[in-house]
């Protein structure tokens, strides 16, 4: 007996309706494990910019790794890069604490902030290599919620990450944990024990320094305070002290800070195994990192978002709860209905 797919929905709806009632009263019953979160840090433009230079150099050194290292990819590249830099992001941050949520918040912030400039100013680029700002946006918040659901229901409201996307956050999460597991096995010096902590598997050779930094000079002087601020920078000098303890490369890399680009963008570079981040990048992290709170204020306030889709509240309660024992019983449900007569 076949259904169709309008007639799935509804079912879903109802058996979601169903369990609302008794899974919200649940759930109230567990807000000591949530987590409620203040963004304290993400405001900071010097922490906002450190962030996303952060995030950048991650995803321009997986587009490295799987270059050099001629790791097959299925989904794209652009985002396989953005997904291995978020996982390392969180895998090797100490538990939830606030600066991973800061740091999260500063992405994700970013790539709404870049999204909406998109949609004012250019014809959108569907044709693009790299998935739009604003799937980038629901990539990120959506890793971040999948690590652990149950404690984060509250910040998925928070960002807007529609049920639809979140139902299977914690599997997109799990899988994406395997594949950094497997690239940790086979490309690093570190590994991840069984309680995915990370430990330093093999010892990096001392003098081997794979991934340096050269600063371009440039006449703009607009640029002099970003270069100064840069080398000073403790934070990026650290993410390079890091890599370079935890990633094989078989061939040297080289990170050039450089004026010669048409725009704010970063790039990998296979013909000289550089990777490019335009100062003009920096500066545009720098005038986003003033536009982060009065854009969560605003959005935080408005009560229709063109671009947000926003799951009726009583829905919500299911994802607090237990989702496998939930999939199991909607599978039986199912299937009582399409094998029954
Ligand atoms: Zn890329």
């Amino acid at each position: 007996m076949k259904i169709e797919v309008s007639k799935r929905l509804l079912l879903l709806m109802g058996f979601m309706m169903m369990f609302s009632g008794t899974l919200l009263s649940m759930e109230q019953g567990s807000q000591g494990n949530s987590i409620t979160y203040r963004p304290s840090s993400a405001y900071d433009p010097r922490f906002f910019v450190e962030s996303n230079l952060e995030f950048t150099l991650l995803h321009e050194l997986s587009h490295a790794v799987i270059e050099l290292n001629d790791i097959p990819v299925l989904g794209g590249n652009e985002r396989a890069a953005d997904q291995i830099a978020i996982m390392l992001m969180i895998m090797t941050s100490h538990g939830f604490d606030e600066t991973l949520f800061d740091k999260m918040l500063s992405i994700s912030g970013e790539w709404m902030i870049e999204w909406r400039e998109d949609i004012k100013r250019h014809p959108l680029a569907f044709w693009d290599v790299h998935p739009l700002a604003i799937q980038r946006f629901y990539d990120v918040t959506c890793l971040v919620y999948g690590a652990a659901p149950d404690k984060l229901e509250k910040i998925r409201k928070e960002t807007w990450l529609p049920i639809e996307r979140a139902w299977e956050c914690d599997k997109e999460y799990t899988k994406n944990r395997q594949a950094l597991l497997w690239l940790a096995d086979n490309y690093s010096y570190v590994s991840f024990d069984r309680n995915w902590q990370l430990f330093q598997k093999e010892q990096h050779p001392p003098a081997d320094e794979v991934v340096k930094i050269q600063f371009i000079p440039t006449s703009n002087v607009a640029y002099e305070p970003i270069i100064d601020w840069l080398m000073s920078s403790q934070r990026l000098k650290y993410l390079i002290d890091r890599t370079n303890q935890i990633l094989k490369l078989p061939e040297p890399v080289t990170i050039y800070f450089e004026t010669q680009c048409s725009g704010p963008d970063a790039w990998w570079n296979p013909a000289i195994n550089g990777i490019v981040i335009c100062y003009s990048l920096i500066e545009q992290f720098q005038n986003n990192a003033q536009k982060l709170q009065p854009l969560v204020k605003r959005l935080s306030n408005e009560s229709e978002l063109p671009f947000l889709f926003l799951f009726p509240e009583k829905y919500s309660g299911l994802l607090a709860q237990d989702r496998e024992t939930i999939r199991r019983e909607f599978i039986q449900l199912m299937d009582d209905i399409l094998v029954g007569d």
